[in-house]
């Protein structure tokens, strides 16, 4: 596995988090304020976003919910 280099959107907390490759958002718990952020890899590194500012599609939760959505109900 990869380590890549985040910031904590919060508190400015450098950490480094294990990357499986995939470009997709991943929530992070801030070892230093312990608060809950987004991790996005990118091309051209990580964007690290507040949960409350992120897109739909960034935030990996609302991601689980568009993608699960009426596959079986
Ligand atoms: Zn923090």
């Amino acid at each position: 596995m990869k380590s890549l280099n985040i910031t904590c959107p919060y508190c400015s907390n450098a950490e480094t988090m294990e990357w499986d490759g995939l470009y997709k958002p991943v929530y992070v718990h801030c070892g230093y304020c312990g608060k809950k952020y987004i991790a996005e890899p990118a091309a051209n590194g990580v964007n690290c976003l507040k949960p409350e500012e992120a897109d739909c599609c960034s935030d990996p939760d609302c991601r689980e919910l568009e993608m699960g959505a009426g596959a079986e109900d």
